[in-house]
């Protein structure tokens, strides 16, 4: 990836160590290296928990790395212009700034490690989209490939990939396969299983979705979790993988702490077996009798079939469902303090609302950053200021792909500059979810004035019900959800594993 501060190369790890093919002078020319398209981009590097380490040390920002144990780095917006870039990457220089420390993931680029499209064997490939490697002849790029196969083939360097299998990407049909790798393959699948277990992408939400239709989960009551879209948010700082297990399509999420299902087992396969297969994999990944290991967001009617066959389930939080007429018109005594609010935030000159356009984006980063700040500055415990942090990474994501994902967006502007927006989804015909909401703090009723438009703008399009997800274990949030008379909770259900009979 881009070029050194300094050509030393001596200070790379010896075992890791890949020689660069790519010329400095040429990859400072060049645009395409540490810079994406996307916040989410799945070739965004790989971090390994000593290249963290190292990283750090050389000046990376810790909070970049969503997970000490190993991840992809959150990449950061670009100032001038709609991408983003890696943290590490200088755009004035063009250059690494943490090159001799750079990933075993960056030291192998312009080759990669990836599936085959069967999912059954690793291999190195070549990326036909780095211009370099486009314009030699395929002798130099193989005696490339050949130097990388010998440090491939260390077992030491087996070990970390089989470790951390997120350095083995997609199948990628742009990228050239060069050689089989049955040695690595053996590693991965003797450490995690020969089950494939693919990363999920933008491209997978769709099939996901269809998975959860099949499976009758989603209605009127439906918990916010079962939208798909909404688990994608989260996608930079859990990383997301998906498995066909026994006819059913099992979603995990993989935290810091290990691997657990965000959904129950998705389809027409037979639960018992599909929830069997998939705790088998999670205690591949965790440890067995891992408190990590369960199965979340598993609603009260599939709770109740499951209890009957004998499993055991913890209750957790609950969603806030609401009927739109009631939060659409805010009539009565019990809505007349929210009723003020709005009605102050009318009184303003030159207030009005609109749907969310990419370009937005920038102004809307903005205002998160100010609330953000407002937020700071208040009341909040370690937990509410971990949430905070987390948010950016999911706000990123809806500024980015809502449309792609079926989100909806509206800003409301005040003179003119965007002062609040929020994200929702239909759960059903029937139910509006808002899944984000930020307004600006110093501007007073302006958050009461969103909801209110928002609940006003889904009614209109048939919703009889709103749900705001729950209160995520805050208690302010949970005071403010409970003072707009919720017409139901929606308590979800956890399957752990020491409750799996
Ligand atoms: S670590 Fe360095 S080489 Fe790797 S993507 Fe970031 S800036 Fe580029």
């Amino acid at each position: 990836m881009a070029a050194s501060t300094a050509q030393t190369g001596s200070s790379a790890e010896s075992v890791r160590s890949v020689p660069q093919v790519v010329p400095s002078s040429t990859c400072l020319q060049c645009d395409v290296c540490c810079r994406f398209p996307d916040p989410d981009s799945p070739l965004r590097p790989y971090f390994t928990a000593e290249e963290i380490v190292r990283a750090v040390t050389e000046g990376a920002n810790p909070d970049r790395f969503p997970s000490p144990r190993g991840c992809q780095i959150t990449l950061i917006p670009d100032q001038e212009g709609d991408g983003f870039h890696c943290p590490a990457f200088d755009p004035a220089s063009a250059r690494c700034l943490i090159y001799d420390r750079r990933p075993f993931d960056c030291q192998l680029y312009p080759l990669a490690l990836m599936w085959n499209e069967h999912h059954d064997d690793v291999v190195l490939g070549w990326d036909s989209k780095c211009p370099f490697m486009g314009e030699q002849v395929p002798d130099s790029i193989r005696r490339y490939a050949d130097q990388a196969m010998i440090r491939l083939n260390d077992s030491d360097l087996l070990r970390t990939v089989a470790d951390h299998p997120r350095l083995i990407g997609r199948f990628q049909p742009d990228v050239v396969e060069l050689f089989r790798l049955p040695a690595l393959t053996r590693a991965v699948q003797t450490r995690w299983g020969a089950t494939p277990v693919h990363r999920l992408t933008l491209e997978d939400v769709q099939r996901v979705t269809d998975a959860l239709d099949e499976s009758g989960l989603a209605g009127g009551q439906a918990l916010a979790a079962y939208s798909v879209p909404s688990i994608y948010l989260c996608t930079t700082l859990l990383g997301y993988w998906w498995a066909e297990l026994r006819g059913s399509l099992c979603l995990f999420a993989e935290s810091p702490d290990g691997w657990f299902m965000p959904l129950p087992p998705l389809g027409g396969g037979p639960i018992q077996e599909a929830i069997g297969a998939a705790f088998d994999l999670m205690r591949r990944r965790n440890g067995a009798g891992s408190p990590v290991s369960r199965i979340d967001n598993i609603s009260p009617a599939l709770a109740a079939r499951l209890e009957v066959l004998g499993y055991r389930l913890q209750a957790g939080e609950a969603d806030y469902l609401y009927r739109a007429g009631d939060l659409a018109t805010l009539t009565g005594d019990r809505f007349k303090s929210h009723r003020a609010l709005c009605n102050k935030v009318e009184r303003l000159e030159q207030v009005a609302a609109a749907s969310y356009a990419l370009r937005d984006r920038a102004e809307c980063r903005r205002l998160f950053q100010r609330w953000q700040e407002q937020k700071q500055a208040g009341a909040l415990d370690s937990f509410g200021r971990l949430l905070l942090e987390d948010a950016a990474s999911t706000h990123e994501i809806a500024w980015a792909h809502g449309s792609d994902l079926g989100l909806s967006g509206t800003v409301v502007r005040v003179e003119g500059e965007i002062r609040a927006y929020t994200f929702g989804c239909w759960l059903s015909p029937a139910t509006w979810c808002v899944l984000l909401e930020v307004a600006d703090r110093s501007i007073p009723g302006l958050a009461q004035y969103l909801f209110r438009e928002t609940c006003r703008a889904a009614a209109s399009h048939g919703a009889e019900f709103i749900n705001t997800m729950d209160g995520a274990g805050l208690a302010g949030l949970s005071r403010s959800k409970d003072s707009y008379h919720p017409v139901m909770r929606i308590r979800q259900y956890s399957l752990l594993e020491d409750h799996v009979s």
